[in-house]
């Protein structure tokens, strides 16, 4: 037993926890969770708890269905809505391990993300990021359950009275800093009921823990103020929907930025624009992973702060990568403003990752900045400048990474066919289904 899996026996000890909760997440990025007594930590370090993979999304067949959890004792929190004065419940995140081989399962999505990580350092790096999770707050009704009103009215940095949330976004942070997040900002976004809390940057697969974390936080805290907490990237038609820009940048073994470099016009380096150039070329496979939902391409359309187009920019927010102003060499960095909080964030850093690393190794040419607003450029334009469109709906976007080689095999043998799976059968239910905005239509019309 290690000294970091000695250090959380202490603190189970010390805090009186009386439960742990096991984590770790399905293809479809859902926190899965199995309770444990927490005197049965040592044995969870030692030998692992065994589940049934079969129940999980994207796991396994019946017939192979043993898997065990190995807790990762740098995840060790205690929850903070779950701590009383003399019990206390705590979660690790784990590793799946296969019984069969005694090897990590290839089908977690954490291993996967490791497996990005691994090819990074291999080049010499190591990846930080850090997102910027947008999410929306809903009054319940009755009975409990989400409605899409929002009973407040405030829109972008405004402050109380307007912004009535603030009070739950102060208990939100709250319960993040309890839980070990350092927070740098919190603000009321753009559309009512919106809101967005940033937290520091940390190595990929820290940052993705804590995306999954975030969630978790957020949605239960709102509950505690009875409200609903959403990530659905647009729950409103017509106004801003949520997104998870997400910053990425390299540094190298001995610390220094391998993003920056002094004398180039937007203080990037050359790693920085190649992996920018990989980036821009895996876009339309990157977005299968990014915006895995149907709703996701409600978000991703024109005039709503979200990207549509492949380009990338050092001012405006309508190209699919920003490169934001950095004040110090270590903060330069690319944002990719594609992303949104519905996606698995270990599948999706794992994807975005190999997709520059690729551009990297290629050492493929960055186009040039676009500076003007995108949204306003006809198809012409566009031709003339070289831009892409996204994917414009979910079926579009798996097609796309079924022909991105290095995407589809980025994400596994096991997750890539299992995902391409279950979103192709998602979108298929969706193309069926009769909505509400059809029945508007039409019902009196014919
Ligand atoms: N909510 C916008 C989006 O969908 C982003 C707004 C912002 O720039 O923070 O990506
Ligand atoms: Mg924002
Ligand atoms: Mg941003």
């Amino acid at each position: 037993i290690s000294e970091a899996e000695q250090a959380v026996l202490d603190e189970i000890e010390a805090q009186d926890v009386d439960f742990l909760r096991l984590q770790f997440t399905d293809i479809l990025g859902t926190v899965k969770n199995v309770a444990v007594p927490a005197r049965q930590a040592e044995k969870a370090f030692t030998e692992g708890i065994y589940f049934d993979g079969s129940s999980i999304e994207g796991f396994v067949r019946i017939q192979e269905s043993d898997m065990r959890l190995v807790p990762d004792p740098d995840t060790f929190a205690i929850l903070p809505w779950r701590n009383d004065e003399d019990s206390a419940a705590a979660r690790m995140i784990c590793d799946v391990y296969d019984t069969s081989t005694d090897e990590p399962f290839e089908g977690d999505p954490r291993r996967v993300l490791k497996n990005a990580l691994e090819r990074a350092e291999e080049m010499g790096y190591t990846v930080n990021a850090a997102p910027e999770p947008e999410f929306f707050l809903f009054e319940e009704d009755e009975e409990g359950r989400a409605t899409t009103e929002t009973n407040d009215a405030g829109g972008y940095f405004d402050v109380a009275p307007k912004d009535l949330a603030s009070d739950v976004r102060r208990d939100i942070i709250y319960g993040l800093e309890e839980m070990g997040f350092e927070i740098e900002a919190s603000h009321h976004e753009v559309a009512e009921g919106q809101h967005e809390i940033n937290f520091t940057y940390d190595d990929a697969l820290a940052t993705a823990d804590n995306v999954a974390t975030f969630r978790t936080v957020v949605r239960a805290i709102a509950a505690q103020h009875d409200y609903h907490a959403t990530f659905m990237p647009k729950p409103i038609p017509r106004i801003n929907g949520s997104g998870m820009h997400t910053h990425l940048s390299l540094f190298t073994e001995d610390g220094e930025n391998a993003f920056h470099d002094e004398d180039d016009e937007f203080n990037l380096s050359e790693e920085a624009h190649a992996f920018t150039a990989g980036i821009l070329e895996h876009a339309p496979a990157i977005t299968a992973v990014a915006n895995p939902t149907v709703n996701s391409y409600k978000r991703l359309v024109p005039g709503y702060e979200a990207p549509v187009y492949v380009a990338w920019s050092d001012r405006n927010r309508s190209a699919l990568i920003r490169k934001p102003a950095a004040r110090v060499p270590a903060a330069s960095r690319i944002e990719l403003r594609s992303p949104d909080p519905s996606c698995n964030p270990y599948l999706a850093f794992a994807a975005m990752i190999h997709a520059g690393l690729d551009g990297i190794e290629q050492d493929l040419d960055c186009p040039d900045p676009v500076r003007e607003n995108i949204y306003e450029f006809d198809e012409q334009k566009r031709d003339e400048y070289g831009i892409e469109t996204l994917p414009s709906n979910l079926g579009q976007a798996v097609d796309a990474l079924e022909e991105d080689e290095a995407i589809y095999n980025a994400l596994g043998e096991h997750v890539a066919p299992k995902f391409v799976e279950a979103k192709r059968q998602e979108f298929e239910e969706y193309l069926v289904d009769v909505s509400q905005w059809e029945l508007d239509r039409y019902l009196e019309t014919f």
